[in-house]
């Protein structure tokens, strides 16, 4: 079956043999696994990845690739739920609370941020995800304090995971070729993550990083006086990015506690 790739659901499907081969890898699937795939295109990774699986699902937007993944699938393990990953609850494929769900998926660039922000919202229930995304948003999440790339969106999924970039992927391994690189990315939910209300977290770093040059004395002054960062320990004079994600942290606790 032919498929014209739709520029709107952000396609570019994996045709590099050995790239998939890496990301298959790089997820090690166990038979027992409650593996979901965010957006399997025409198949390349599901039909590496079903040999390693007793049962596996697939989340996918595009009616017509459904319909040809279930053409393509028949006779397989695999139930294709056809709906939007943003509001798709992830929580309904786990049949035992005692076992997480694993997520994989080359992701759609175009949802990235609000995929990865709706997916932490079941960090719970998750053992770890594997996605191919833009290589400079693998970077930004990486990111660590003082670094170029470091900022609200690195401290945000920094406070629930784990986060590595493991490689990286030319725009060649795909058809159509993306413009940017790519990169592959692990993240393990962090067992428990630091106490912290995100919300108060999210006000804080967004506010820290309002003005990225500018020092915390002067963009945290509606929410911390330069006598209560002493009293906490950091420094009024530094640079937004110059503080760790623990400091982000304790700032937001300090918020809590005085609001
Ligand atoms: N996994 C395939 C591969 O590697 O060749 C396709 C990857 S392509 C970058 C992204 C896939 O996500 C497409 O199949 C697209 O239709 C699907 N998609 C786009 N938006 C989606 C959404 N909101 N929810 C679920 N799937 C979506």
């Amino acid at each position: 079956m032919k498929h014209i790739p739709r520029k709107r659901f952000g396609q570019n499907f994996l045709k590099d043999p050995a790239i998939l081969d890496a990301i298959i890898d790089a997820i090690s699937p166990e038979p027992e696994d409650i593996l979901v795939e965010i957006g399997p295109g025409m198949g390349a990774m599901t039909e590496r990845l079903l040999p390693y699986l007793k049962r596996m699902d697939a989340v996918e937007l595009d009616r017509d690739l459904v319909a040809l993944l279930q053409k393509k699938f028949k006779d397989r393990p695999l139930t294709i739920h056809q709906g939007d990953a943003l509001t798709f609850d992830f929580q309904s494929l786990q049949s035992n609370p005692e076992q997480k769900i694993r997520i994989a998926g080359n992701l759609p660039y175009n949802i990235s941020t609000p995929l990865l922000f709706h997916l932490m919202t079941f960090a719970d229930i998750v053992q770890d995800q594997h996605f191919m995304l833009q290589k400079e948003v693998v970077e930004r999440m990486a990111a660590e304090h003082g670094s170029k790339a470091y900022g609200r969106f690195s401290i945000m999924l920094q406070w629930r995971y784990d986060i590595d970039m493991l490689f990286t992927v030319p725009p060649t391994a795909f058809d159509p070729a993306p413009k940017v690189d790519s990169a592959i990315v692990r993240m393990i939910p962090k067992e428990p993550p630091a106490p912290c209300n995100p919300e108060n977290l999210g006000k804080v770093v967004t506010q820290a990083f309002s003005q990225r040059r500018k020092i915390i004395r002067n963009t945290l002054a509606p929410l911390f006086s330069e006598t209560a960062l002493e009293r906490y320990g950091i420094d009024p004079a530094k640079r937004p990015e110059q503080l760790t994600l623990e400091q982000f942290i304790s700032l937001s606790n300090q918020l809590q506690e005085t609001a």
